[in-house]
């Protein structure tokens, strides 16, 4: 079968470890009940590395979702004897679907060697199906794995950490080196995985949250009065609160969600 040619603008770098990929796929089956068939969803199956270790395993049910008709016509063909049965493939742009049309009513987990371009929209998007998407693994960019784990008061730790570390606990689970791709990335890569937590709210106004810890990381490296002063307002003695001489990058979840109704209440105090 003649390879898929690899496309920049996709993102396309094909993994050639084989003990690697098959290490991917059991990340998911470590983080949920055993004996139970789980749904797993896979972004961008590329040639099917990864794929061919999913449909494999004895509990998983796979959907493989691809942007690129040349990888679809591949894995048409490299699996026509698994195409429903344990695997269905899907031609479609991930972060257009909506998963619903998928699955309908039940839970699924979501894998990938994803298109490192688009991690962070990926991610957003699990966010918004975090009800539905108990795990979440996968490899990308060693960098945004960093981020995603970082820490209060690590230099890494940003907005994706905060938002995703709301609902999911994140891990590092190990780094990858650029030769085991075709063609190798210029960057390292790093494979994490996503378990959701028990928080079923965050106890704030939600899109508030996004806004304050948005705005505040915009200016990471000072006090979070000189940021939030445009979501307050200059002249607001709010702003005097210990709180907002913190940077945000020292702020955990849980604060973030007090710093939001504090803000939320003064807000409409205001406009009262
Ligand atoms: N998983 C494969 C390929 C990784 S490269 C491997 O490990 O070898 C990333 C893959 O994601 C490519 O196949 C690319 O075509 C696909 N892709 C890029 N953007 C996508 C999108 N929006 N939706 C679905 N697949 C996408």
């Amino acid at each position: 079968m003649q390879k898929v040619r690899a496309k920049k603008s996709l993102g396309q770098h094909f993994l050639k470890d084989l003990t690697i990929a098959e290490r991917i796929a059991e990340t998911l089956h470590e983080a949920v009940p055993v004996n139970e068939t789980l749904r797993v969803l896979e972004i961008g199956p590329g040639m099917g590395v990864l794929t061919q270790f999913l449909i494999q395993h004895p509990t998983y049910q796979t959907t493989a979702i691809e942007i690129d008709h040349e990888s679809i016509q591949y894995l048409n063909q490299r699996f026509k004897n698994d195409i429903g049965k344990t695997l269905t493939l899907i031609e479609g742009d991930f972060l257009k679907i909506p998963l619903e049309t998928i699955y309908p009513n039940s839970d699924f987990c979501v894998i990938g060697n994803y298109p490192y371009n688009i991690s962070s929209q990926i991610f957003f998007k699990v966010l918004e199906y975090k009800d539905r998407i108990p795990v979440c693994a996968g490899m990308i960019q060693k960098e945004v794995a960093e981020r995603l784990a970082a820490k209060p008061g690590c230099k890494a730790y940003g907005i994706l950490s905060v938002l995703l570390q709301a609902y999911y606990n994140i891990e590092y689970l190990f780094t990858v080196h650029e030769n085991v791709f075709d063609p190798p990335p210029k960057v390292k890569s790093a494979v994490v995985r996503f378990i959701r937590n028990d928080r079923s709210n965050l106890g704030c106004n939600e899109k508030l949250f996004k806004t304050v810890v948005k705005t505040a990381f915009n200016q990471r490296r000072k006090q979070m009065r000189n940021s939030l002063m445009k979501i307050v307002g200059e002249d607001n003695t709010l702003l005097k609160e210990p709180i907002f001489t913190k940077r945000p990058e020292q702020l955990s979840v849980q604060e973030f969600a007090l710093l939001t109704n504090i803000i939320e209440q003064s807000l409409l105090c205001k406009s009262n």
